[in-house]
């Protein structure tokens, strides 16, 4: 496993279904950097993610374009659940150990602090720095993972406030009967974004390990399976009503593919502690028939 921008660019696009270019760079104090950037999109108008790997600690910058102000604008626009998703994401990092800093219009503030979402954002500005990191050591996967992790927790953090395209018009249109093609298809692709950007929340908030056997896919499985991991809603998706607003922290957790499959086999789905006491219960048997 090789430390590289295109590696990284391929697991961040992964797990927040963005897809990125990687390229990379040496600062002034020879520090490696890996930039990413959103694919198709004019550098100017966009933004790039700018990891910066110092000795044992990583910062994460994110840095709008020169003409991203209408991005921007839209940005402090989006939804409650958004905002909220975007605070529980920065919540996580600074819970982890990490410095946490938001400027608007170029003051700092704070994201718990609810008057932000109140005026209209002209810049923005995003740092997250982890210190006391275990890299540097030698190995390039260990890395990987913590680089990977850090900047996936800051993308997941900007993908939570990108405008969904056409969102009203998909919201109304759901109550229309007979719709056109076209506006099928919009909402589709509305609920898909909605539906990745949860994923992506998710992931962030709550890690890569599974929640049911606490097993991480690339320890059992090596790169191949890094970032490999299933969203499981916790309260049904058909149980919900249609104006349900979907909670990352509460409603979404992180299962490996075969406690999702199992989780699954009953309907209302297995909980997640009935499917631990399920696994002790195996274990117990299992030394009991051995004994
Ligand atoms: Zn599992
Ligand atoms: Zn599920």
């Amino acid at each position: 496993m090789t430390l590289d921008p295109r590696s990284l660019a391929e697991r961040v696009s992964a797990e927040i279904g963005l897809e990125l270019t990687g390229t990379e760079g040496q600062d002034g104090d020879g520090c490696r950097w890996f930039e990413l950037l959103p694919a198709g999109h004019p550098a100017g108008q966009t933004f790039t993610i700018r990891t910066i790997v110092g000795w044992r600690r990583v910062d994460v910058h994110f840095r709008p374009g020169n003409f991203a102000g209408d991005l921007i604008h839209a940005m402090s626009s989006v939804d409650d659940a958004c905002r909220r998703t975007f605070g529980a994401i920065l919540a996580t990092c600074r819970e982890a150990g990490a410095e946490v800093l938001l400027t608007v219009n170029g003051t700092t503030c704070d994201y718990e602090d609810h008057t932000i979402w109140e005026y209209q954002w002209r810049s923005l500005g995003l740092l997250i720095s982890k210190g006391m990191l275990a890299i540097n050591g030698g190995d390039a996967e260990t890395d990987m993972r913590e680089i990977e992790l850090w900047t996936s927790r800051l993308a997941a953090a900007i993908v939570a406030l990108l405008p969904l395209e056409a969102e009203e018009i998909a919201d109304e249109s759901l109550e229309v009967v007979g719709l056109p093609e076209g506006a099928k298809t919009r909402i589709e692709v509305n609920r898909y974004e909605r539906d990745r950007r949860n994923r992506a929340a998710a992931i962030a908030i709550h890690g890569y390990a599974c929640k049911v056997c606490y097993l991480e896919m690339s320890e059992r499985y090596g790169p191949a399976a890094a970032g490999l991991i299933e969203v499981h809603h916790v309260t049904p998706v058909s149980k919900v009503g249609p104006g349900y607003i979907v909670d990352p922290r509460t409603d979404l957790i992180p299962l490996c593919p075969n406690c999702h499959s199992a989780a699954h086999r009953r309907s209302p789905p297995f909980t997640v502690v009935e499917l631990q006491e399920i696994l002790q219960q195996r274990k117990k048997d299992g030394r009991a028939a051995q004994a």
